[in-house]
């Protein structure tokens, strides 16, 4: 098995630098290649995702990437910031599945700004369509109104589009998902009012026929967005598209208290994928070791489950970061009284200990 390590920019070589040393410490039959992304890249070759980060890449049977991005380059023409890596990357490698768990450890209930009841025990898992829906389709530009009451008048404009294959894409994806866990899918929509809902919901229903064992139920997402925060527990996997699936994976990430605990990963339909923190490169924390490594130590173990098919690694991963967090150790951003203060290299250390 070949993985390519992507570490990118602000705290991601150190976050990635330990999810390393946790993979080390399993003692897998793993080759690891490094190659430069983001910021870190177009320092060395004038472009954020150099030919041969994309070739490592794509030739490879997983990606985990640290995160990319700084201010220092939002001068930058679009095509040249460090964030253009990632959609680089999704393009070159068919990455359409973007899964989000979203778990609440016992230990970190009172990180979240909800009610402890509420979200202890959470285990969702959002999935997010990410090749298709308003942010791809065309037409879109800028343009002078033809019609309506401003003609004339500047507009933007974008179109929302998805083909009955995208759709049976990634539905069947979530049911394959469910049948992993709690066997629910709730696909999320706005048929009351879009036409690209409507067949997403036609489509879901046709694919969800093919699933007997899977619950299927349907929600409008001003209606899942609320729920997310009332009755949170009560979601097993959602399936939704990219942009409903962008907004509702954040409100979803908070429910959890800490961006640092986040994993995620974006698959392909040969369960190629590249896994990555669900946060950013934190430029305002990097080189301090203040970071918090385990996203990235939970996307690794997500990279061994999904692309990998290691499960009792991805497992030990999983309980190892437990126990961690059972003994009290913390970084700061999910430190609290009674609990002891780590750096991200105690972070790590201690993982790897647990896994030893
Ligand atoms: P961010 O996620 O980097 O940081 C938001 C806040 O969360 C900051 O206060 C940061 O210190 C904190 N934080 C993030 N990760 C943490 C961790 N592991 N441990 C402890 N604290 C952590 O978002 P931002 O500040 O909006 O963006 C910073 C840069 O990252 C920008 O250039 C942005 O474009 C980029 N970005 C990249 C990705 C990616 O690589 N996938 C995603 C989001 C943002």
């Amino acid at each position: 098995m070949k993985v390519a390590v992507l570490p990118g920019d602000g705290i991601g070589p150190e976050i990635i630098k330990e999810a390393l040393k946790v993979l080390v410490a399993l003692d897998l039959k793993i080759e690891f290649e490094q190659a430069e992304v983001g910021g870190a890249a177009y320092e060395l070759s004038g472009h954020p995702l150099p030919e041969a980060t994309t070739r490592l890449a794509g030739g490879a049977d997983a990606v985990l990437f640290g995160a990319v991005g700084d201010w220092k380059y939002d001068h930058l023409a679009r095509a040249l910031r460090p964030e253009q890596a990632i959609l680089g990357l999704r393009k070159h490698m068919g990455l359409f599945a973007n899964f989000r768990p979203a778990i609440c450890y016992p230990e970190l209930t009172h990180a979240s700004s909800l009610k402890p009841e509420l979200i202890n025990g959470l285990d969702i898992l959002i999935i997010r369509e990410l090749t298709g829906d308003i942010y791809f389709g065309q037409p879109k530009g800028r343009r002078k109104a033809v019609d309506g009451p401003f003609i004339g008048d500047d507009e933007g404009f974008d179109t929302m589009r998805y083909t009955r294959s995208e759709i049976e894409r990634i539905m069947h994806t979530a049911f394959k998902a469910a049948q992993k866990r709690s066997k629910r899918v709730t696909s999320v929509d706005k048929s009351n009012v879009l036409e690209t809902s409507q067949l997403w919901r036609d489509v879901a229903t046709q694919v969800g026929k093919e699933y007997p064992d899977i619950a299927l139920d349907h929600m409008y997402v001003d209606n899942a967005a609320m729920q997310l925060v009332k009755e949170p527990k009560k979601f097993d996997v959602l399936v939704t598209g990219n942009m409903f699936g962008d907004i509702l994976s954040d409100e979803a990430a908070m429910l959890t208290g800490s961006i640092g605990m986040l994993p995620s990963a974006s698959l392909n339909s040969k369960n190629q994928g590249l896994y990555e923190p669900s946060h950013g490169s934190a430029p305002d924390i990097a080189g301090k070791g203040l970071a918090n490594p385990l996203a990235t130590i939970l996307s690794a173990a997500m990279m061994l489950r999904f692309s990998l098919n290691m499960e009792s690694a991805a497992l030990a991963i999983e309980q190892a970061v437990q126990r961690v967090l059972a003994s009290g150790l913390r970084t700061p951003d999910i430190h609290s009284s009674g609990t002891q203060l780590v750096g991200t290299v105690e972070m790590g250390n201690a993982v790897v200990a647990e896994i030893r």
